[in-house]
Parts: structure tokens; sequence; C-alpha cells
């Protein structure tokens, strides 16, 4: 019966609040971006459907393979989630070794009115879970076997709110992994240091505070509309336009923009670039696009071979070392006994 399994699993991404493009959250962004071109680009009602329902995004190549990839995802998920850790496991082995180590005494701070444990919870679980999804997309980037996966996500020429889930399914892991763990080290240290009373804010089972970046228009990051924010705000928060860019393949572009929703982390580590005009940035890899750059065979074997190739090297560099320690801890006995 797996592809009962299989075609809720498709359904429940459009009717699931939780997942980013529940089709709630699309008509919002879809409402927005009417708004942005209406009154910000002065287009008139007709020109802004056209705009936001442009055949050439939707129908594009690159689009195409994210429709492909998203259907071929739900499968690898299906039979990969079970493996993976739950966050409930993590949440209880953290829980444990908080004991073990009794830095503070459990439910220290459980006297805490229960009204500022909930706002705490839910303001941590964010801010934590934001700034690890900040870290892992940096070093998606910056380390050479994790790029061969991530390129799956930036190979993409055109953006739709699909792209989101055109990730090669070894990044689905890395990133379910960081979700889990985020989720399991909140909870555990939230209930040892407050007690029974942890509890989240929620709309519709949602964090209120993601529940708020969704229906702001999250969507619209992997869209062609470059909503643009003030200056002073795309210090704080992601704009549509900054995620755009972060997908650029201009070299001022490169490792810039990794914020999921907060760009407050981007700025403070570093890598903010303010948003430009959409229409001025190709997007891509390296902007050699080709009949194969969209193909099942590059998204999903080639960064396979990639990472076998750099594994290899690694270790061949490994060799390298441990021969040459070798040689002069052996150099270093030879010069002791002749001594
Ligand atoms: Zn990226
Ligand atoms: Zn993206």
């Amino acid at each position: 019966m797996w592809f009962l399994d299989f075609f809720s699993n498709i359904f429940e991404h459009f009717s699931d609040p939780k997942k980013r493009i529940f089709l709630g959250y699309i008509f919002i962004s879809i409402g927005i971006a009417f708004f942005w071109l209406i009154l910000q680009k002065k287009l008139s009602l007709r020109q802004a459907f056209w705009k936001i329902f442009d055949k050439k995004v939707f129908f594009s190549k690159s689009s195409k393979s994210d429709y492909s990839v998203f259907i071929i995802n739900r499968i690898f998920t299906l039979f990969i989630s079970p493996l993976l850790l739950t966050q409930m496991a993590i949440a209880t082995i953290i829980f444990h070794l908080l004991h073990k180590i009794d830095l503070f005494n459990a439910s220290v701070f459980s006297n805490f009115s229960k009204v500022w444990i909930v706002l705490l919870f839910t303001v941590f679980v964010f801010i934590l879970d934001d700034i690890t999804k900040y870290f892992v997309h940096r070093w998606m980037h910056k380390w050479p076997i994790l790029w061969s996966l991530h390129k799956v996500h930036h190979s993409a020429t055109k953006l739709t709110p699909l792209t989101i889930y055109r990730t090669h399914p070894l990044e689905g892991i890395v990133f379910s992994l960081r979700g889990a763990f985020t989720q399991g080290t909140s909870i555990s240290i939230f209930v040892y240091l407050f007690g029974n009373s942890v509890d989240l804010i929620t709309i519709l089972g949602v964090n209120i505070i993601v529940f708020t970046f969704n229906i702001a228009g999250s969507n619209l990051r992997h869209s062609h509309i470059g909503i643009r924010y003030w200056t002073w705000l795309e210090y704080i928060f992601i704009s549509p336009a900054q995620h755009q860019l972060h997908h650029s393949i201009a070299e001022a572009h490169h490792n810039k923009n990794f914020g999921a929703s907060l760009a407050l982390w981007d700025w403070l580590f570093g890598s903010l670039h303010h948003s430009t005009e959409i229409e001025s940035l190709t997007l891509g890899v390296d902007g050699s696009e080709n009949e194969r750059s969209h193909s099942l065979h590059t998204l999903y074997i080639k960064p396979l071979g990639e990472i076998i190739f750099y594994s290899v090297e690694k270790l061949k560099i490994l060799k390298i070392s441990i021969c040459q320690f070798g040689i002069r801890i052996q150099n270093k006995f030879y010069a002791l006994v002749k001594q």
C-alpha cells in the first residue's frame, strides 16, 4: 500500500499548514505578489496576472525538473524517514544527559509563570531552528562534499515555490537530522529547566512565528517576483529578492544571504547582501545551462559521483600524510638507535 502513502504524502504538502507550500500560504503569496506589482511596479491588474502566472517560468525546463524532483523525493521520504532518529529519541537522550550532568537542579525555573515559559519556548525554538538552518546552509556552500549536494538546489534557473523541494535526497537527510536535533534539544532543555508547563504558541498547529513568516509570503523567495524590503528591514528579515540574489551566478553574490527567515545571522557573520532588482540577475550555478543541466542524472547521480571523487582525493591526502608521519617516526627511531 506504499502508493497510498505516497499520494497522501503529496496531498499533505498542500493541505498541511506545517508545510511551506500549504495552499493557504500559496494563495496569500499570490495576493501579496498582486499588491507589489500593482502598487509598487505600477502594473495593471491584467499585466500583474500575466507576470505572476508567467508561462516562461512555470513551463521552463528548470521548473519541470522541480516538479519531477518533488514527486521523486516523496518516494525517497517514504523509505528514508522511518530510518531517521526522531526528535523524541534525541530529546530523551539529551534529557537524561542533563539529569546526569545536573548542572542546575531539574525544574529549577518551574515556578515561572506559564505565560512566560510558553512565550520563551516559542521564541527559543524559532531562533534555534533559524540559526542552525543558517549554519548548515553556510556549510553546504563551503564544504565541497556538501556543495555537490546543495548544487542541485542552485541548478534551478527559474524559481517557483516548488524549488524549495529541489534538493538531493541526501541533503534532505542532513536537514531532517538538523530539524530533529534542534527540536529535540529545545524540548529537552526546556522540560529539564521549566518542568511540564512547556508548550508552544501555535496557529493551526504551527509555531506562531513560523506561521507569521509563511503568511508574510515566504513562498515568494522562490519565485520571479522580486519583492524588496526597506534597507533597514533587510538587516533583520530576508526579503524574497535577497534569497533570489542568493541564487544569482554573479561573483559578488556568491556565499551571500544564507538566512532562512532572519537576515540577522547574515548581518552578524558577514554574509549579508541587500537586494537588487531581480531582472538584473542570472540564476543558476555558473551560467552554463544546457540540455543536461536539469536531467535526473545530473540532479541525482552526478552529485554522488562527485562525493566519491572528493572522498577518494581526501583518502589519498590522508594516506600520504600517514606515510610521511611514519617515515618521520622511523627516522627519529634510527637517530636514537645510532646514538
Ligand atoms: Zn544555497
Ligand atoms: Zn533557494
